[in-house]
């Protein structure tokens, strides 16, 4: 593609990007298609000759996005919202054209500076201590990764990097039921062993009892475990349940253990004030992870890690021998060493233009708006006879059951999943189940970027519709 063939082509682009942006909201929310639709239509084998870009784009509306599930339409209520916003889309097409590696300072160092600056943005609007240092990992998961893997390394005296685990007696890790699969899947993969996470016990509103916790630890190190590290959550992705984040610290203080928050879909609530009692205690955290890929209005992916010790971070995963060392402290980073990759995007532009265009106080806004939603909702289905609430939404998810009289709760189970069913076929909302208190749990998130009242009270008109319905043609 010569570059005035891309010229035509992009503006063509960009001006469907704006179409989409507009009319996201008239798609099925949910992609339509069974297994294999798609694939059927897609050539069997590569093409032999170059297309002109027409016919590709052409392809491309005719035959993917058909099977697109729409994460943007404002009628997205399912699993955790992965907001994207005009800013941060065009600043995805700026690094795509620059289309640098990342990897140190010297390899373009404006988006290593940035980084660090974006980082502090954030970190001081969310009221984080200022002695956390923060740099961009692809996902939460992979932060996780890191904080298990410096966990591991501070335990073992950086024993298990130079030598491997051999010899050591098990070491274990800490969270509740409740926690995101990423932690299992980061114990797996940094060598405790799944048999090494053990789950705490839940106070009511599913979050970790701190007691069991203690009791937890102080029976493993009578039985000659190695305790190394305790992740808690603020906000559940279940339910957004918090973790009591200064009594998890005071455990992990008294037994020297590493200690992770994991607040990757709730972190956002910490620009608001209001809601910094959420968090209190995160200074004695050792390492924060949240997703400005889900809550902030920025592609995925951008997740953002914050430690306490950059140094250890580093030492856990620098390559370089000592001669090599590009850090000179306080001089630059080279965020090669904060964690696995080794190449980086230029992720950091992106929550630059972010942050930027909305402002602090605009990002505010919005998320307020977003809790608000949550509020309405729970106050309509408190109000509503057949409906039950799980919880008051503290944040942007709302829990709930249709329970009309005359089911055995087994029963219930089912018309709450043949309700969700219904509605997703539909395609005019999206939204998915969880498991709390046992039972099978509707839940909406409010959280899209342009979520508004009206999308939410057409949703709310449809659940109880359709609710309605399906427990007549049972009857
Ligand atoms: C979504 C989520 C994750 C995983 O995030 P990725 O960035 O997709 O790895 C981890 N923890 C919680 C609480 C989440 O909600």
């Amino acid at each position: 593609m010569r570059t005035e063939e891309f010229r035509k082509a992009a503006y063509q682009v960009v001006d469907w990007m704006a179409w989409y942006m507009d009319n996201v909201s008239t798609l099925p929310v949910k992609a339509e298609v069974k297994p294999g639709d798609i694939l059927s239509r897609l050539q069997d084998s590569a093409p032999e000759e170059g297309e002109p870009f027409d016919s590709i784009f052409r392809e491309f509306l005719d035959v993917v996005l058909p099977g697109m599930t729409h994460w943007q339409s404002p009628s997205f209520f399912a699993y955790f919202p992965a907001n994207s916003s005009p800013p941060s889309v065009i600043a995805e097409m700026i690094t795509a054209t620059l289309a640098a590696q990342c990897m140190i300072w010297e390899t373009s160092p404006a988006a290593t500076e940035m980084e660090q600056r974006v980082m502090e943005w954030l970190r001081d609007s969310m009221g984080l201590p200022s002695l956390f240092e923060g740099v961009i990992q692809d996902t939460a998961s992979t932060a996780t990764l890191a904080a298990l893997l410096s966990a591991r390394e501070r335990v073992t005296g950086f024993r298990s990097n130079e030598s491997g685990m051999q010899g050591l007696p098990p070491l274990r890790v800490y969270c509740s039921g409740q926690t995101h699969s990423s932690i299992e899947k980061a114990v797996k993969i940094a060598g405790y062993g799944r048999e090494n996470l053990v789950k705490t016990e839940l106070k009511s509103d599913l979050s970790i009892d701190p007691q069991s916790l203690a009791h937890l630890i102080e029976a493993d190190i009578g039985l000659g475990y190695l305790p190394a590290a305790v992740v808690a959550t603020l906000g559940t992705t279940g339910t957004t349940a918090i973790d009591p984040i200064r009594e998890v610290g005071e455990v992990c203080r008294r037994h020297g253990l590493w200690f992770h928050v994991d607040a990757a879909l709730a972190g956002t609530a910490l620009l608001l004030p209001e809601l910094r009692h959420i968090a209190d205690g995160i200074e004695m955290a050792d390492s924060f992870v949240f997703n400005p890929h889900k809550w902030m209005f920025t592609n995925f992916d951008c997740s953002a890690y914050f430690v306490k010790d950059a140094d250890h971070l580093i030492k856990t995963f620098e390559i370089l021998p000592e001669y090599l060392k590009t850090r000179t402290r306080g001089e630059v980073n080279d965020y090669r060493d904060w964690g696995v990759p080794l190449g980086r995007r230029f992720r950091a532009l992106k929550l630059w233009m972010v942050i930027k265009s909305y402002g602090v106080d605009g990002l505010r806004a919005k998320i307020r708006h977003h809790i608000s939603l949550a509020s309405w909702l729970a106050d309509q289905i408190v109000e509503a006879a057949d409906f039950e609430l799980f919880a008051p939404p503290l944040l942007n998810t709302v829990c709930f059951r249709y329970t009309p009289s005359g089911y055995s709760p087994i029963q219930l189970d089912d018309l709450n999943r043949r309700l969700n069913h219904a509605l997703n076929d539909t395609g005019q909302i999206y939204l998915t189940h969880t498991v709390a208190g046992g039972r099978y749990t509707l839940r909406m998130v409010t959280s899209q970027t342009n979520v508004e009242l009206e999308h939410v009270s057409s949703a709310w008109n449809l659940i109880r519709e359709m609710a309605a319905a399906i427990s007549q043609k049972r009857k």
